[in-house]
């Protein structure tokens, strides 16, 4: 049976965020490889129609005052809508705020199966085989969902973004019938981040520091310089946050974010596994302690042993240098 998929690509600002790329890409290579199509949906004002050159052939749209911010009620009927629509029988999301609530409504309500916190997708008989972390990244374990819908959420940066194959897609105004009571939640403001840096969650790089900066001063002096330099999100860990050296926004990990970057540096981090559940699907770590023993070295794919006070410094140097 051919696996015709639904992505569902989320917007900031008006514009498409990077995970729908990368989201649309694979679900041009599954539905390829099971000789399905790809459609796609947007709620909001965005360019919808320029998805067509990433591989959808039906872009379908939502629109009005409940989509501007999200609204549950209202989203989630909106994407059993598109669902039926587009007669999808897999839709991918990004792991996000968004979907982390608004898919578990939908896999109740349409009785679809739903696997989270993918970091690889691939079509096995004709299937879509999902591959996700568990026991805190401790193990991966593969998901194939036997529902007539399955849904998937996909961590950011786990597929890269290639050219745009090309091709147009018609787009769809999506009549959800959303009525007063599907607005369960009203957005009174948003709060931006202070940092203009890329989201945590969608970051290709990152530094983040630990407890072993002493204090924010030195957090600001050592770990966002060398971030800037190596054109990164700053994070930090628990015990950072908590001793007040950065935001709570900032914190990577169980309790925190979870990331997923191309590389990510951990400065003075001991690697605790509450810190590792959000960070070890990163493709490349950077360790840098003065304790050879830190458990942090055991997961690092480059690890230096040494004083950070000395070596972020020497660092920034050389990336401000090598990335001007
Ligand atoms: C329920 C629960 C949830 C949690 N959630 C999270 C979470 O989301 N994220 C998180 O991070 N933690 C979380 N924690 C806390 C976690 O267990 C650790 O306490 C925390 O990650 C430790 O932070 P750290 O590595 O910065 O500090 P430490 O463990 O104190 O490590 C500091 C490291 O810095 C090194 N160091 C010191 N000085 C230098 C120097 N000059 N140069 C180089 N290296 C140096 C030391 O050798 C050490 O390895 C959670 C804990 C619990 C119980």
């Amino acid at each position: 049976m051919p696996t015709n998929i639904l992505v569902f690509c989320e917007t900031e600002g008006g514009q498409l965020r990077k995970s729908a790329f990368e989201l649309l890409g694979k679900a041009t290579q599954l539905a390829a490889a099971t000789g399905g199509k790809v459609s796609a949906v947007v709620f909001g004002d965005a360019d919808a129609a320029s998805l067509g050159a990433w591989g959808a052939s039906t872009v379908y749209v939502a629109s009005g005052p409940a989509f501007g911010t999200y609204v549950a009620g209202a989203w989630v009927k909106a994407l059993q809508a598109a669902i039926a629509s587009s007669g999808a029988n897999v839709v991918l999301g990004s792991a996000s705020g968004v979907t982390r609530e608004a898919f578990p409504r939908l896999s109740a309500r349409i009785g679809a199966g739903l696997s989270v916190e993918c970091t690889d997708l691939r079509a096995e008989g004709g299937a879509i085989v999902g591959r996700r972390p568990v026991y805190a990244g401790k193990a991966l374990v593969d998901v194939k969902i036997k529902s007539a819908v399955g849904l998937y959420t996909v961590r950011p940066n786990s597929f890269t973004i290639g050219a745009a194959p090309g091709g147009s897609a018609s787009v769809v105004a999506l009549d959800a019938g959303i009525t007063d009571a599907d607005l369960d939640v009203k957005v009174v403001e948003t709060l931006k981040p202070a940092t203009q840096a890329v989201d945590l969650t969608e970051a290709d790089r990152i530094v983040s520091g630990g407890r072993s900066l002493k204090s924010k001063e030195s957090f600001d002096a050592i770990v966002r310089p060398l971030a800037k330099a190596a054109h990164a999100t700053p994070g930090a860990s628990r015990a950072a946050v908590d001793a007040g050296y950065a935001p709570h926004g900032d914190q990577v990990g169980q309790t925190g974010k979870v990331v997923n970057p191309s590389l990510y540096i951990a400065l003075g981090i001991s690697g605790a596994i509450q810190h590792l559940a959000g960070m070890r699907t990163s493709r490349v770590i950077v360790a840098i302690n003065k304790d050879a023993e830190a458990p942090i070295f055991q997961y690092a794919t480059y690890g230096i042993v040494g004083d950070l006070f000395e070596i972020a410094p020497a660092l920034e140097k050389e990336l401000t240098k090598a990335l001007a």
